[in-house]
């Protein structure tokens, strides 16, 4: 190669060097991630001696320095394309219907000295230790936890007055005319609707009868009560919770985000469902604290994310990061699938990656790889251990959402990155390594927006 064109390449894999890390610190500036800008730009001054070495060095040398360059990205597409990380993902699809009334959240209502409290103990013996030691902390939004904050959780008390409000108007009788359309165009129709409503990924799913709780445990309808759903598909849909907001996990502010969301993902679902039933199909809502679904399960299995090792929904774009509403319907839908590709991209990532489990202040997410539970593979926290913790701090913590790396924001440097992760078990490896380089092995709690950052007067 001419000498001069040696310069040349060295100076333009300078300027592309230090241009990209500058616009990603750019971008961390702008997420509120200060390691991230602090390393990006140490890296993007690297191609200045890139720059250096164009101007500066022997031709022979500048020549050296570009076959390393290449061979170094030869070695990594090689490496990219290698079958690393392969992971068989085996039954993960339950055997059993699921008690609501084993839920945590179900659980936690029951009240001492009530039939419903002595007839749970009485089954379940084993839960009644624990379960009395969580109803005697403080409790969630309590003004006596560790991380109350009136204005915050005044915030949060009025979204879950809203969605208890709905409560009322997730189910009723379908129109006497119905409206026909082709399975397909209905389809497309009701996803387009959801999103219209302010749905973010929307899918469709066979109901199976794993999806349905066998028993009433919360909302309208007798406590224990068996549950028959006779609905043929389900709509589940996503709604995404705040990046700066989440960062501030486990502090007030996460517990007035969570609520506004599912107060959003329950007006998009009795909405959709109102929607039905107007055209003349039946339809319900699953919205929080009055579900007949298991929504995360429902969602996993219309397509739209898969379970890590926080046994929450684990979406492509926001990963664990979002709220899951269901509507269900016996109107005719196409279903979509599941991307398997994907799934096992999570299960791989999560084998390596654990830094949920290492940051989780109660130690309840489990090191392990998945194990079965009702004859499915799947990852399983403890739930007691958890739970109890928000009772303690008043908020729902989501410290283990916020520092999971699928959680950063649907941006395109991300994008780029996801996408690497969910084709190369060799790029998930240099990812996690990326990660935990740009945002720390335990990436610290963030400040909130600043007009969340009040507090009462003394
Ligand atoms: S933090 Fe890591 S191990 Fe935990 S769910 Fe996210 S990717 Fe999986
Ligand atoms: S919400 Fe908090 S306590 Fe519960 S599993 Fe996640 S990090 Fe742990």
């Amino acid at each position: 190669m001419d000498a001069r064109w040696t310069s040349f390449a060295l100076w333009g894999l300078g300027l592309l060097w230090s241009g990209l890390f500058g616009a990603f610190a750019a971008a961390s500036w702008q997420e509120g991630e200060r390691r991230a800008v602090r390393v990006a730009l140490a890296l993007a001054a690297g191609g200045g001696l890139l720059l250096g070495a164009g101007g500066l060095l022997p031709p022979i040398v500048r020549a050296g320095l570009l076959g390393l360059a290449g061979l170094s990205g030869a070695v990594f597409a090689a490496l990219f394309f290698l079958p690393i990380g392969k992971v068989a993902l085996g039954n993960d699809v339950p055997s059993r219907r699921f008690d609501e009334r084993m839920v945590m959240f179900a659980r936690a209502r029951l009240q001492p000295g009530t039939p419903n409290y002595e007839a749970y103990y009485r089954q379940h013996p084993e839960h009644k230790a624990g379960d009395d030691s969580t109803r005697a902390r403080p409790g969630l939004l309590s003004p006596r936890a560790r991380f109350a904050n009136p204005f915050l959780f005044a915030a949060a008390a009025a979204s879950f007055e809203v969605t208890e409000a709905l409560h009322q108007i997730v189910d009723g009788p379908p129109a006497p005319r119905r409206e026909t359309l082709s399975s397909e165009a209905m389809t497309a129709y009701l996803k387009s609707l959801a999103r219209y409503y302010g749905a973010l990924d929307v899918g469709v799913t066979e109901l199976r009868p794993y999806h349905v709780y066998s028993h009433i445990g919360r909302g309208p309808g007798e406590w224990g009560a068996p549950i028959t759903l006779a609905h043929t598909y389900a709509l589940a849909f996503t709604v995404e919770m705040d990046f700066a907001v989440m960062g501030a996990a486990p502090h007030a502010p996460v517990v007035a985000e969570s609520a506004r969301q599912y107060t959003e993902a329950a007006r998009v679902a009795v909405q959709v469902a109102a929607a039905l039933r107007n055209l003349g199909y039946a339809a319900r809502a699953h919205i929080d604290a009055n579900y007949r679904v298991i929504a995360p399960l429902v969602a996993r299995d219309a397509g739209l994310g898969e379970f890590g090792r926080m046994s929450i929904l684990m979406t492509p774009r926001q990963g664990a990061r979002v709220r899951v509403g269901v509507v269900t319907t016996d109107a005719p839908l196409i279903p979509d699938k599941r991307d398997l590709r994907f799934a096992a991209a999570v299960v791989d990532f999560c084998n390596i990656c654990m830094k949920c489990a290492e940051t989780c202040p109660t130690r309840s997410i489990s090191f392990n790889p998945r194990q079965e539970v009702d004859g499915a593979l799947r990852w399983r926290i403890n739930p007691d251990t958890c739970f109890r913790y928000w009772n303690v701090v008043g908020t729902d913590c989501g410290r283990c959402m916020s520092v999971c790396p699928f959680s950063h924001p649907d941006t395109a440097f991300h994008n780029a990155v996801r996408w690497g992760i969910s084709r190369s078990g060799f790029f998930r490896r240099v990812a996690l390594w990326m990660d935990d380089l740009f945002y720390g092995r335990r990436p610290p709690t963030k400040a909130p927006p600043a007009w969340m950052q009040v507090d009462a007067e003394e």
